[in-house]
């Protein structure tokens, strides 16, 4: 049960920080569930940050607040199950474990925005800050 992004999970993150793209590749081949990355869950300009905002579905209005999307340092997930694509917590969790194992064997600390209090964002991973 090893799998692999297809073509617009690959168009989709193309440009984020290649640490980020090792931590996907290797989360991947481990997940339980497979998953993939939306439109705008790579890199983002502050006109699709602020486009984002104005949706209500990010908190950063890409001025004021940048997103990590804007310096390629985030990405956005989601679980594919049975066929499509699932924001249900459980699957959004075990891949979030997948990505955090795969952090942790590369050596290259991640966040994961599901354990963030106040905005929960469980799709949204970014690199730590150190
Ligand atoms: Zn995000």
């Amino acid at each position: 049960m090893s799998y692999k992004f297809g073509e617009n999970s690959l168009k989709n993150r193309a440009g984020i920080n290649p640490d980020l793209i090792e931590i996907l590749d290797r989360a991947v081949e481990i997940s339980i569930y497979d998953f993939g990355v939306p439109e705008h869950g790579g890199v983002r300009s502050a006109e699709t940050q602020k486009k984002l905002f104005d949706q209500g579905v990010s908190k950063a209005d890409g001025t004021t607040h940048k997103s990590f999307h804007q310096t390629a340092n985030a990405v956005d997930v989601y679980a594919y199950v049975n066929g499509q694509a699932s924001w249900n917590h459980e699957h959004l969790a075990v891949v979030a474990a997948a990505m955090l194992q795969a952090s942790s064997e590369l050596g290259i600390p991640l966040e994961w925005g599901g354990l963030w209090t106040g905005f929960c964002d469980r799709p949204h991973f970014q690199l730590a800050k150190d």
